[in-house]
Formats: structure tokens, C-alpha cells, sequence
């Protein structure tokens, strides 16, 4: 095999470099960088390879110059890498990337035009062998000084880098280009400088360009320059509670994580259909509009929830997000499955608390509504007489109190009435108790019905009644009276086959509104009723079943 193949293996070699790099890794930002260079480096050995297997002199001047471009953007290349590697990229953006690529961009396009073979010449007419004239120094000094600043940085980065893994990687990569720097100067010393006294050792620079790439390597795959990142990043996504598959615009699962494999029951390569995953499940809310949305309109975000037909009973809320590009094209799907279940779980517990709290305060409000009616009750006891249904005495006398007062003050004229059932006792003799009880009950009943609403008819005593009037003058109270002895006389109660009535004594007592002037109510009011009653008594002594007037 000739030497001059050294050169095409060195290519070959770097190719297959260039092929795994892209096969093993995950593409990134540096990964691309990385790319570029290292297909620029591929084309040095190319393009040194190729300028022997012509002897058309022109096409050796293209090879040669294909090389020329490859050694002239070895050194951006180097210095972007090495800032790329030390991250250190951020003034790549914002095109002072082209200040960086400029000096060398000068001297590839000086080296091409070659004015006056200032470059290089050809010696025995082709370009196999060459003179190098000052522009060729040129190009090496602007690369050595892309190389320099390239070391500087790498050494300052490695002054401030901590993490012995970073570190690592910097040396090994900083060893590639110490092997590179070296082993150009050699091949310039040997096939440029001594050219004249030594023999041509083909691939020098080509071999150097191969073992810092080497180097390369070694600190992606050793050390995971590029991969602690995506690791991590691939490490969550395995490991985090929530299913997640990605999906590419035509359904194929691209990834599907340890939650959702088991749930999903799809692989990486296999088409993922919702209908099919939907239908044996039970599905919360409306699945056919998910599953239209879902198919026809791809850019929208869905979410719905399932509960899964297995013992287990839980509850998944599922996810929708399209993965867009920058011109919102849609490049696939992320499908996330949240375990609800919890959730749910404490939201029908919270409602059930929530139905037993309304139930329990349902029943506060009866038993509230039942001691209100009590109460109601109780006060209409303590206030009522309870055969007749009256007012009580003691209940009589507390308003009195109240209404002479207001009466005096403003002068308001009224009545009393106080009457007794004439002849009572015979009534319980002859027909009972019973009977006496009922025909207290029909004469209380017949006098109210004849009274005002604002008239408080009470029980004085056994059969003794009072009735007082408000704004009831000595007239209108002889008229009410004397019809209401009338009304009770009429009245009749029925005991078995006999009808039975009684009458009534009534002593009446009106105050008009001129003379009313007392100190002491409660004195008053004995004075009121002493006078009532011997009206009373005198209705009784002049033969009952009559009105007499006080006074
Ligand atoms: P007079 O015309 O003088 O008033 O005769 P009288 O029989 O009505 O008089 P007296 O005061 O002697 O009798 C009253 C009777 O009323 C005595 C008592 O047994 C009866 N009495 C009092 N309270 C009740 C009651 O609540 N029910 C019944 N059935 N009788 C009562
Ligand atoms: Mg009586
Ligand atoms: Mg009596």
C-alpha cells in the first residue's frame, strides 16, 4: 500500500468518527458545533489525499486549496469549540461570531486567489509538491494565534472549573490540542522548512487532526461532555410520577416513560391511537369532543379525565400539549397521565362532609324551629289561662300597669269590665265538673267574640272575667256591656238532652280622660278594680243577670 493512502485512512478514520459521534449522542447546541469542526478537520487529509491522484494541475490547485480552507478554520473552529466546551458561548450570538471567523476568512480567500503565487507555487508543473510563500506564514501565524487564545481559555477555564469531571474533560481536550499544535509545527518543519533536505513524511498534520479529535472523543464517551445534561434530563423523565409518552405528528411513540408504558402498553416505534386506548376505559365528561379535538385540532391543549377499569379504581387525568417549532408546525405530541386519584378521592370525601355538615345543620334548624315554637308555647302559657284560653290575671295586671300610664299621659278614656257567672256552683252540681268547664269555655269564647282586637279579656278568678277596654268611653262601654250580658244569656251548651245557660253580673268601670291622675299605677289599679268589684257585687245583690255602672 503506497504512503500516499496514509492520507485517505486518516479520512476514513475521521469519517467514521464524524458517523458515530451523530449515532451515539443526542444532538445538542455543542454537538453541533462539534460537527462542523470536526467536518471541517475532515477535509485537511481529503483534500491532501485527493491532490495526488490527479496530475491535471487545476484540479490538484482545488484539492490543495480544499485543504487550505479545512487548516484555515481549524483555528475558529478550535477557539469557538473550546468556547463552546467552557462555556463561555454567549458572545458567539449576536453576530460577533463573524469577528471571530473574520481573520481566517481573510487569509482562506487570500490563499484561494493566491495573487502571484504568494501563497504557494507549483514545482515540476502540478501541485504534489509546492512552495510556500509569505501569505502560506501568514495563514499558520493567524492559526497558531487562534490556537494561543484557544489555550487561554482553556486555562483560565480549567482555574475556574470545580467539578473534577469537567475537569477531566478540559485536560483531555486541552491534550488534543497540545498533540495538534505539535504535531502541525513538525509537519511544517519537516515537509515545509526542511523540505529540501529531508524526505516528504505525508499526514503529519492529518495525523495530528485525527488524535486531538481522538481526544475528542475520549472526553464525550469517558467523561460525558455533552450528556450529563440530557442523563439528567433522561433520568427525570424516566423517574417522575406523571406517565408521559411523545408522540411524532403521525401518532408513533417516539418516547414513553415507567409510568406510562404500563398504561399506555405501547413501545418506542409503535403507533399510539386514542380511540383505542380510550375505549375500554371509563371516561369522565365528553369523549367524543376530546377525541375530535384530539384528531382535528392538533395545535390545541386537551385535557380530560378516566378512571381505569382495573381493581385499583384510580383516577388519570390525561394531557395534551402539541410540541410546535418555531413556525408553529407541528412536530408531535406530548401525552402526560396524572394520577388524580388522590385528589378525587379527598373531593368526594370533602362533598360527603360537606352533605353531612347541610344534613346536620337541617336538623340544628328544626330542633331551633321546634325550641322556637316551644318557647312561643311556653310564653303563651305563662301568659295564658289554659281552659279558656283568656289571658291570665297576673298577665292583665303587668299591661295595666303599662296602658293606665300611657292612658294618663295622653289622656285616653277607658273601660273595665268585671263579671262573674251567676249561679255557678248549681251549673257543676247538677250537670258536673265537665259540663261547668265547657260552659266556662263557650261564655269566655261568646265574650271575645265581641271584643276589639286591642280588648284584653282575662281570667280573674273561677268564673270571674275582666275585660279591659282601651279608648272606651262610659256610653260605648254601658252598650258593649249590656250586649254581651245578652249574648251570654243566649248562649247555650249542650250537656247530653239538656241545653245549658247561664248569666252573668257585670260591674262597669270607665275613666275619662279629663280626671285621670294617679301616682302609683299599682295603687291605682287596686283602687280601679275595688271599685269594679262592689259594682259587681252590687249587680249580684240587685238579682244578677245585670249591668251596674262604678261610680
Ligand atoms: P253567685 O251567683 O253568687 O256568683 O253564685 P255562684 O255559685 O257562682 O258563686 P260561688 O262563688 O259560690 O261559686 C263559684 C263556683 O265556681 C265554685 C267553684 O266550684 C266553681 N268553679 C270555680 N272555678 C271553676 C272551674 O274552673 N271549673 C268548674 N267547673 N267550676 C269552677
Ligand atoms: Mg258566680
Ligand atoms: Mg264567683
Amino acid at each position: 500500500m503506497g504512503i500516499q493512502w496514509i492520507d485517505l485512512i486518516l479520512f476514513l478514520i475521521l469519517f467514521l468518527l464524524f458517523v458515530s459521534v451523530i449515532a451515539v449522542n443526542r444532538i445538542t447546541t455543542t454537538h453541533k458545533v462539534y460537527l462542523a469542526f470536526h467536518f471541517i478537520m475532515m477535509l485537511w487529509p481529503l483534500g491532501q489525499f485527493a491532490v495526488k491522484l490527479t496530475d491535471f494541475p487545476s484540479v490538484q490547485l482545488f484539492f490543495v486549496n480544499l485543504s487550505f480552507v479545512a487548516m484555515g478554520m481549524l483555528g475558529p473552529g478550535w477557539l469557538i469549540f473550546v468556547l463552546f466546551l467552557t462555556g463561555r458561548s454567549a458572545p458567539l450570538k449576536s453576530g460577533r461570531i463573524l469577528l471571530y471567523i473574520a481573520p481566517a476568512a481573510l487569509c482562506i480567500l487570500a490563499a484561494m486567489w493566491n495573487p502571484q503565487h504568494l501563497f504557494l507555487a507549483p514545482e515540476a508543473e502540478g501541485y504534489t509538491l509546492r512552495q510556500y510563500g509569505p501569505l502560506f506564514w501568514l495563514l499558520t501565524l493567524i492559526q497558531y494565534a487562534y490556537f494561543f487564545v484557544a489555550l487561554l481559555n482553556m486555562f483560565h477555564a480549567l482555574k475556574t472549573v470545580t467539578s473534577i469531571n469537567q475537569r477531566k474533560q478540559l485536560a483531555t481536550a486541552l491534550i488534543g490540542m497540545f498533540v495538534l499544535t505539535g504535531l502541525g509545527l513538525l509537519d511544517i518543519f519537516i515537509n515545509v522548512l526542511l523540505a529540501e533536505w529531508l524526505p516528504v513524511v505525508p499526514g503529519l498534520l492529518a495525523l495530528g487532526i485525527l488524535l486531538s479529535d481522538l481526544c475528542f472523543v475520549i472526553a464525550i464517551h469517558r467523561f460525558g461532555m455533552f450528556d450529563i445534561l440530557s442523563m439528567a434530563q433522561r433520568d427525570i423523565f424516566e423517574h417522575m410520577a406523571t406517565g408521559v409518552i411523545v408522540v411524532d405528528e403521525d401518532g408513533k411513540v417516539l418516547e414513553v416513560n415507567r409510568v406510562a408504558a404500563p398504561l399506555v402498553q405501547v413501545t418506542k416505534g409503535d403507533m399510539f391511537e386514542m380511540e383505542r386506548f380510550l375505549a375500554p376505559l371509563h371516561v369522565q365528561g365528553e369523549v367524543y369532543e376530546f377525541l375530535y379535538r384530539y384528531n382535528y385540532h392538533p395545535h390545541e391543549k386537551l385535557q380530560m379525565e378516566f378512571s381505569l377499569q382495573d381493581s385499583s379504581g384510580r383516577h388519570v387525568s390525561i394531557q395534551i400539549s402539541p410540541v410546535l417549532d418555531s413556525r408553529k408546525t407541528l412536530l408531535g405530541k406530548i401525552i402526560t397521565f396524572h394520577d388524580v386519584s388522590e385528589l378525587r378521592k379527598l373531593v368526594v370525601e370533602m362533598n360527603r362532609k360537606n352533605e353531612a355538615l347541610h344534613e346536620r345543620n337541617l336538623e340544628l334548624i328544626a330542633i331551633q324551629d321546634e325550641l322556637f315554637r316551644a318557647n312561643q308555647k311556653l310564653e303563651q302559657m305563662a301568659v295564658t289561662d289554659g281552659l279558656t284560653g283568656c289571658f291570665n290575671r297576673r298577665y292583665l295586671m303587668q299591661q295595666l300597669e303599662h296602658e293606665v300610664l300611657l292612658n294618663m299621659r295622653y289622656q285616653i278614656p277607658f273601660s273595665i269590665f268585671l263579671f262573674d257567672i251567676d249561679h255557678f256552683k248549681q251549673i257543676n252540681d247538677k250537670f258536673g265538673h265537665l259540663v261547668g268547664d265547657e260552659v266556662l269555655r263557650s261564655t269566655a269564647e261568646t265574650v271575645r267574640s265581641l271584643l276589639r282586637r286591642t280588648d284584653i279579656l282575662a281570667r280573674y278568678g273561677g268564673e270571674e272575667f275582666t275585660v279591659y277596654l282601651p279608648h272606651t268611653n262610659r256610653e260605648q262601654a254601658e252598650l258593649l256591656a249590656e250586649k254581651i250580658m245578652l249574648a251570654v244569656g243566649e248562649n247555650e251548651v249542650q250537656s247530653g238532652p239538656d241545653k245549658v245557660s247561664v248569666t252573668i253580673s257585670m260591674g262597669v268601670l270607665s275613666e275619662s280622660s279629663e280626671n285621670l291622675q294617679f301616682n302609683d299605677p299599682k295603687e291605682y289599679l287596686r283602687e280601679v278594680f275595688a271599685s269594679a268589684d262592689s259594682a259587681l257585687y252590687k249587680a249580684k245583690d240587685e238579682g244578677r243577670n245585670r249591668v251596674v255602672m262604678a261610680r
